[in-house]
């Protein structure tokens, strides 16, 4: 191939990055719009309709309040869920990687979970396979943050079951985590694409019961920054376990 051809052909693949990257932001743009604009149609239709007299008693006046605030947090939530995944996405968000004893970092973790969950009725079984010796490099708040949006995930989509399961282990140089719920589960065609930004499977319904669509494809982004890998089985209608691995930080790796 000449010097000609692979000008040509690095342009080509230039131009193509290039559109990919526009048909992306188009896309992100289109999502943002219409997830913010979805809560805030509602809080104005409430909003009206206490301004027209609709809410003529007191319980009315505190339904219609009581809604309106609810959408006003998901809208807080959805921004500030924007805003991280954006930083994220663009790597501006500073980590502060530590390096701390995995068992300890578990325990302290699977303590929160339990004292979450148990509030909303949730059994939390734990279990830590994890020794003394062994460490980990993170940044405990960002990586808690995986933690907080995998289980509060398994909250919102249980059926009548309401356990999770939480077990760590590890292997020669990795550390796993695997979080069980026995909810609704979700189809192999769906499961592929629930890491993406955005994703859900059920774009309606989820969006009632306040997804931003964000929590995986932010936990993803924060797992990558921790050189580990997650993934999720599930099935449908029994249950979904989300498996975090990365590497311990008292292994040489090399
Ligand atoms: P959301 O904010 O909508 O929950 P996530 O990024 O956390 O967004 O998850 C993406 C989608 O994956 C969800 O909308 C939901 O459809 C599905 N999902 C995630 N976790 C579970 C789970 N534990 N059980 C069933 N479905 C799940």
């Amino acid at each position: 191939m000449n010097a000609f051809d692979t000008m040509r052909g690095e342009l080509k693949h230039s131009i193509d990055q290039q559109m990919l990257y526009e048909e992306n932001r188009k896309e992100l743009i289109a999502s943002i719009s219409h997830d913010l604009k979805t809560p805030i149609t509602s809080i104005k239709g409430y909003v009206e309709g206490i301004r027209d007299g609709v809410a003529s008693d007191e319980e009315k006046m505190d339904k219609y309040l009581e809604v309106i605030y609810h959408k006003s947090n998901d809208l807080d939530k959805l921004i500030d869920d924007l805003f991280l995944f954006s930083k994220l996405d663009l790597n501006r968000l500073p980590f502060d990687f530590k390096t701390v004893s995995a068992k300890r970092f578990f325990e302290d973790s699977g303590d929160e979970i339990r004292m979450d969950a148990t509030k909303q009725g949730f059994e939390v079984n734990f279990s830590n396979a994890l020794s003394e010796e062994m460490t980990l490099c993170v940044d405990q708040q960002q990586f808690k943050r995986v933690i907080t949006n995998i289980v509060s995930n398994a909250v919102k989509y249980s059926l009548d079951k309401k356990k999770i399961d939480i077990a760590v282990t590890a292997s020669e140089s990795m550390i796993t985590m695997a979080i069980r719920d026995y909810g609704k589960g979700i189809e192999a065609e769906a499961l592929e694409r629930i890491f993406e930004k955005f994703y859900r499977v059920d774009q309606a319904r989820n969006m009632d019961i306040g997804g931003s669509g964000l929590g995986l494809a932010i936990a993803k982004q924060i797992i990558n920054r921790h050189e580990g890998s997650i993934r999720a089985e599930s099935v449908l209608g029994e249950g979904t376990t989300i498996y975090i691995e990365i590497g311990r930080a008292d292994i040489n790796h090399e």
